[in-house]
């Protein structure tokens, strides 16, 4: 049985606590995957001293040779693909093709953000002065902390590590109790690159243990968190008054809008991506479907062929389409909601059950679900379900529709799907999101554009793109005259 360790100072070791955690595979509970680190916060705290004594070298080191490293990084995660892929699998539930998805996104990104390091350092103004140049530059914060969610191990750890080496900080990676044999796989990627010791650090551990120390610790100058709007906003909370800089990527209940001049087939198609793509446990998955009435029961009735014809299953049998969601807990929760949903009397058109015999026995499987004429109060409409849960509401017009997308806390992504130029502007205009796209799934994205949410979806900049950098920099203001 594999033990993963922490990794610190260029080193892998044990906790302190020489407690360990297990690790089980979401499409068969009895099958142990590995076993890791229990870490207490004096583990963090170790682990951010190595990162502490790290940073003032790697700050020094020009920013091309950080991307160098880094380049060799990349050479080393290439080669090891197939792990990578079978390990988000295994540990996640999602489905092969998913999981290489996920690989590759983060190689995507990664790459972009390499690239990079060869041209932020900052930005050179006129001055009102002859003989003075006036710049901004870009300094590094220092100790960086990054948490990461279990639904995309290797994308977002490597979204938020990357541009926080390029831009010169050093890192303490804290991923999900769930899913560490990614964040393992990337360390051995990481280390083989030889970065110095110290610069890179990781470390097991149950949030609500190590979590404090990870984000409140006075070397910590910046954290960036992608996880639950609870968990984010109760950090932020602990962290109001303080100097650390924060990035937050939390929820959403992403609309998708269907206007009724739109092509039905791709709409539906649309829905079933965003809807059911890691069995619907995307941050940008689509949660409700808003139909125009026009359309709505011809769309209702392809909608729940094509969920219909979804072969769920274990995620490494290439037939299958929709894996297991990630863990007990995780099921639990669905599985309210869907009773919930039942007794507010929302129309439940397919799917609302466990799967729970044969191949489905020891895993925790849900059937793709379809709840219509939901009326926007409900639990359902409202809160972030992030299960194989689609939710249908009715809208008169572009402008009920409207109103019914934005009529929600969370403001992460969106779509609609119309063949009229001048409402798909109307929506973009008031769409209350980060991501909005037109006649695209609502989880669609490129590494070259920022990632981010607004209202209770995230707060400080966002992460990808030119942000990537940017959160993990501060300015300073030059004005330099030469003397004579
Ligand atoms: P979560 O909030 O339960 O956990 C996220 C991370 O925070 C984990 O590593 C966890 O161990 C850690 N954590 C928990 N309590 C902590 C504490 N008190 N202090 C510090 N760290 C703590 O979220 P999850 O269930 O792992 O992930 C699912 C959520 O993540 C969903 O809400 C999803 O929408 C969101 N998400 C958002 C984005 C985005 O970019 N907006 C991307 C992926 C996932």
């Amino acid at each position: 049985m594999r033990v993963l360790q922490n990794y610190v100072g260029g080193q892998w070791i044990d906790s302190t606590s020489r407690n360990l955690r297990q690790s089980f595979n979401p499409a068969n509970h009895e099958e142990l995957l590995c076993k890791t680190q229990d870490s207490n916060p004096g583990d963090a705290a170790t682990a951010i001293q190595a990162a502490e004594n790290a940073f003032a070298r790697w700050a020094r080191t020009p920013m091309p040779k950080r991307a160098a490293l880094l380049q060799d990084f990349l050479s080393h995660f290439k080669s090891r693909e197939e792990e990578f892929v079978r390990a988000i699998t295994r540990e996640n539930g999602k489905t092969l093709r998913e999981s290489r998805t996920e690989y590759l996104a983060a190689l995507k990104e990664a790459d972009f953000q390499v690239g990079q390091g060869r041209r932020v350092a900052g930005e050179l103004r006129p001055s009102e002065l002859p003989g003075v140049s006036c710049y901004l530059q870009r300094e590094p914060l220092g100790v960086v902390t990054l948490i990461t969610p279990w639904n995309f191990p290797l994308n977002v750890a490597c979204r938020k590590l990357i541009p926080a080496l390029i831009a010169g900080n050093t890192c303490v990676l804290k991923p999900s109790e769930l899913t560490p044999m990614s964040a393992a796989l990337l360390y051995e990627s990481l280390h083989a690159a030889g970065l110095p010791p110290g610069v890179v650090n990781l470390v097991f551990g149950v949030g609500s243990v190590i979590g404090d120390t990870l984000v409140t610790h006075p070397a910590v100058k910046a954290l960036s968190f992608t996880g639950s709007t609870e968990v984010g906003l109760g950090i932020a909370k602990k962290l109001a008054g303080r100097e650390t800089k924060i990035q937050l990527e939390l929820g959403g209940k992403n609309p998708l809008v269907v206007l009724a001049d739109a092509d039905i087939t791709k709409a539906v198609e649309a829905a079933i991506i965003g809807g059911y793509s890691c069995s619907g446990q995307w941050c940008t998955s689509t949660s409700r479907v808003i139909v125009e009435t026009a359309i709505y029961d011809t769309f209702l009735r392809a909608l729940t062929e094509r969920a219909k014809a979804i072969v769920v299953g274990d995620g490494t049998e290439e037939k299958v389409q929709m894996g297991p969601v990630c863990g007990k807990r995780q099921y639990e929760t669905i599985l309210d909601f869907i009773a919930i949903g039942r007794k507010e009397g929302a129309r439940l058109v397919i799917g609302g059950e466990a799967l729970t015999e044969g191949q489905y026995a020891k895993g925790w499987f849900i059937e793709p679900t379809i709840f219509a004429d939901v009326s926007p109060g409900l639990v359902i409409a409202k809160e972030e379900i992030f299960g194989p849960v689609l939710v249908v509401l009715r809208a008169d017009d572009l402008s009920d529709a409207i109103r019914l997308a934005n009529d929600t806390r969370y403001g992460l992504a969106s779509s609609i799907y119309t063949r009229d130029l001048a409402k798909a502007q109307k929506f973009i205009a008031e769409s209350e999101v980060g991501l909005c796209h037109v006649n695209m799934h609502t989880a669609y994205k490129e590494p070259q554009l920022e990632f981010g949410g607004v209202k209770e979806s995230g707060r400080g900049d966002p992460e990808a793109g030119d942000s990537g950098i940017e959160f993990f920099t501060r300015h300073k203001t030059v004005y330099l005259r030469e003397q004579s």
